[in-house]
Order: structure tokens, then C-alpha cells, then sequence
């Protein structure tokens, strides 16, 4: 028949009862039943996403029945007859005033052209960023799974009732992992995957052990979502990625912010100078310190290493597709390069150098030490902006401080062990407590 007039989903109001839109569901909800005293019920919600904007779209009870298996993620829907209220915000991570409620008569039809509404949209963040995302704040992420986890069963609180759990672990190219979990029929329902590319949107981000990700009802997981980030990471997890190390939220490394960090341990660095830290003992010793990078050193800042795994010894060229490892006393096409980072880094008291390996260095330029070298040779700019961009970062550094003896000069090394991005509300707590502490 002849295509109904179609209304942008931004232009929905109360006030306009006579619509259709042409949507693609981007979430669908499981069929959650409740009971309570004034009855029992059923209810699933889907998102509808236009060129315009995205609505959440709830069924009851009927609807429920009329609609649930209508409706496949992914796919584009005529939607006319249903009413449209006020929307109730804690139920959802829309920003829509308005959400649409389906009533008895409403009418839902595949449309024949899938591509006639937008793919959904997504807005990534990096797994070494997710320091800076505030506790339950929800983001986009993209990773390789890395690991599936088991399907277990935990008791919830509040309900009493058992709901299946599992959780994921997923990497991505700024060197991080993270903690997903999947919760209740999507735990159930994956699939275990041999470092499959997934897209996460809406997860919710926690606090446990630094960073998790917790996927609720209106997340969704897409495989090898059809984006240029997804074939980018494909890419890069084939080539290098593989063989990469992770830097793990869950681990006391990089669990980010001042929790971790044991208050004393913190040194202001005119401390750290002043005190001989490292000076004294035979053994190395630890100090932790809030600074920001004032300072690179583009020179030097990989070696070519030998890509056997655990030499790392440097590789010496003897002709353009030749490189040795005297150690494996073997001959390579290409070396892995590997950073060893030296940066100054300032509080508001001084300046000290600390030097750090590949992790390090993954994680303050949040690119593989192979991907600078190529922009070295090939777009010396595009290096230095990388460069650049890493200034000015403020973290929480934690150092191994130790003496260095050298032509009878004794010099104290600071070498870096972990960089956690500075979580704001909880060093603003721990400044808060120190600044109580003062006024006695
Ligand atoms: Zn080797």
C-alpha cells in the first residue's frame, strides 16, 4: 500500500495522536513480570531510533502478548497508534521528554526498506578513560573478548531471588582490560567467543576494584558491529593486539584514583627528592605521587625488540628485512618495537623524571609503540601530536625509587610501576578529609 506519512521521532508530543514513525529497534527488553498488591503484570520496552533521535517505547500486559515476538532487534518497524507520555527518566538512559506508551490498537509492521533508518549510533570510549568516567555514569565501549567467564548464580538482596551472572573479560588497543558483566538471560544466552569484537552500549560503569562495566536492561551487545572502530580493532588485535599485555582494572595495577594508593605513601616530589628515597637502602623502595606530565622525550622512546615472546631483548638491523636477537641468536623480517618512556612530570613543589616501560608507555599515548614508530617514519607531525596530547594529564603515579651506581656517581632511578588516571570525586574526598584534619 502506499507509505503513510511519517513523523520524526523529535517531533512527537501528547498532543499529536494521529502518527506513524519508521524506526529501528535498538534494545529490547526481556519480559519482566511483577506482582504487587494491586495485581500482577507483564512489560517489555523497546528503543526506536529515527534519523532525528531515539524513544523508548514500553508494552503492557496485552501489548505484551500482541508485540513481544513481533519486534527483532536490528530491524526497522512502521509504529502509528500508540499514545505518547511524559517519560519516566529513571527507568531510562534516553534523553527523550517523551517516551511511547502501546496501547491495544497499536500497529507495528516490518518496513521493507531495512536501511531506511539509521544504524545505531555509537559514542566509544577508551578502556584506559574509563578512570575518568564517574561511578555509574553509562558509556559505549568496544573491546575483544578475551575471556567469557562461567555462568554463575548470585542471590539478590533486595529480591531474594537467584539471577545468572557472568562475566567477561574485554580488552581494547589503549592497553586495558575490563570486568563486563552480563546479568539474567544475556548471561545465559552468550555464546563463548574466541577474541570476538563486540560493541557494549550503555554500560554501566562501578567502582569495584578501580573500573567494571555492568550491563543492564537497556544495554545492548552487538558482534562485529559494521563501524570503522570495529574493523580498526580487528585489525590491530590480528597484527599486534595478540600478543599484547593488558593492564587490568581488577588487579591493585591501575585501579584507579586515591582508594588504592595508601594515603601516606603519597610524597609531594620535593618530598620525594628531599627525603633520598631510594638513596638509603640496598633494596628498592615505593612511594606513590600526584603530578602532571610536563615532558615527553620523543628521542629514544622505543627499542627495536625481539618478538620472540619474554626475550624483549633489543634487535640489532643487519639489512632492511633482517634484524637479530644475538639471545635467540635468530633473524627477523620486522622487530616489535617496545617503549621505555622517560617523562618529567611537576606537582606544585618540583620536577623529577621518571622513566617506564611498554605498559607505561601504552598507557600514557594510548597507541602501540609499532603505531609510533610508523608515524615517526611516516608522519613525523602526527607523532609529535600524540605526543602532545599526553601532556598536561594529571595522575596518580606509583614509583619504584632506586640507587644507581655509575662511575662512582650514585644516582637514584625513579621507575614508573603504574599511571591511574586521577578520579576527581575521590581525591576531592581525600583532600577534604586532609583539610578537616588541619582545622582541629
Ligand atoms: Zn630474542
Amino acid at each position: 500500500g502506499a507509505e503513510p506519512v511519517i513523523y520524526p521521532i523529535e517531533s512527537l508530543s501528547p498532543y499529536q495522536n494521529k502518527w506513524t514513525i519508521k524506526a529501528r529497534v535498538t534494545v529490547k527488553s526481556d519480559v519482566r513480570h511483577w506482582s504487587n498488591q494491586r495485581g500482577d503484570g507483564k512489560l517489555f520496552s523497546v528503543n526506536l531510533l529515527d534519523e532525528t533521535g531515539e524513544i523508548k517505547a514500553t508494552g503492557f500486559n496485552e501489548a505484551v502478548d500482541n508485540l513481544y515476538d513481533v519486534f527483532e532487534v536490528g530491524k526497522v518497524y512502521y509504529v502509528s497508534k500508540a499514545r505518547v507520555n511524559i517519560a519516566k527518566k529513571q527507568f531510562s538512559n534516553l534523553s527523550n521528554e517523551y517516551e511511547i506508551a502501546f496501547e491495544r490498537d497499536t500497529i507495528v509492521e516490518l518496513c521493507e526498506d531495512q536501511d531506511a533508518a539509521p544504524q545505531v549510533k555509537y559514542n566509544f570510549v577508551e578502556l584506559a578513560s574509563l578512570g575518568d568516567c564517574p561511578k555509574d555514569s553509562t558509556v559505549d565501549v568496544l573491546g575483544i573478548v578475551k575471556d567469557n567467564g562461567d555462568l554463575s548464580e548470585i542471590t539478590a538482596k533486595a529480591t531474594n531471588k537467584q539471577i545468572k551472572k557472568r562475566e567477561l573479560t574485554i580488552v581494547d588497543r589503549s592497553g586495558y582490560s575490563v570486568r563486563v558483566t552480563l546479568w539474567g538471560r544475556s548471561a545465559e544466552t552468550w555464546k563463548d567467543t574466541d577474541n570476538g569484537v563486540f560493541a557494549f552500549k550503555g554500560a554501566k560503569v562501578g567502582d569495584f576494584g578501580g573500573r567494571t562495566l555492568s550491563m543492564g536492561g537497556q544495554s545492548t551487545i552487538a558482534e562485529d558491529p559494521d563501524v570503522e572502530a570495529a574493523h580498526a580493532l580487528r585489525g590491530w588485535f590480528d597484527t599486534e593486539g595478540h600478543s599484547s599485555e593488558f593492564t587490568s582494572y581488577n588487579s591493585s595495577m591501575a585501579t584507579s584514583g586515591a582508594a588504592t594508593f595508601k594515603k601516606d605513601e603519597f610524597k609531594t616530589l620535593d618530598e620525594v627528592i628531599n627525603s633520598g628515597i631510594g638513596m638509603t637502602s640496598e633494596k628498592p623502595e615505593y612511594f606513590a605521587t600526584r603530578a602532571t606530565i610536563t615532558f615527553i622525550k620523543a628521542d629514544n622512546l622505543s627499542y627495536p625488540a625481539c618478538p620472540t615472546e619474554k626475550c624483549n631483548k633489543k634487535m640489532t638491523m643487519e639489512d632492511e628485512s633482517q634484524w637479530r636477537c644475538e639471545k635467540c641468536n635468530k633473524t627477523y623480517e620486522k622487530p616489535e618495537y617496545r617503549y621505555i618512556v622517560s617523562i618529567a612530570v611537576n606537582d606544585f613543589t618540583n620536577q623529577v623524571w621518571l622513566s617506564g616501560f611498554n605498559e607505561m608507555g601504552l598507557q600514557l599515548l594510548k597507541r602501540t609503540a609499532n603505531e609510533m614508530q610508523q608515524l615517526k617514519d611516516e608522519n613525523e607531525e602526527e607523532f609529535q601530536s600524540v605526543i602532545n596530547k599526553a601532556l598536561g594529564t594529571m595522575y596518580n603515579f606509583s614509583v619504584k625509587a632506586k640507587a644507581d651506581s655509575f662511575n662512582d656517581q650514585v644516582k637514584v632511578r625513579y621507575q614508573l610501576q603504574k599511571a591511574a588516571p586521577v578520579n576527581w570525586v575521590e581525591d576531592a574526598k581525600v583532600l577534604a578529609e586532609q583539610i578537616q584534619a588541619m582545622s582541629v
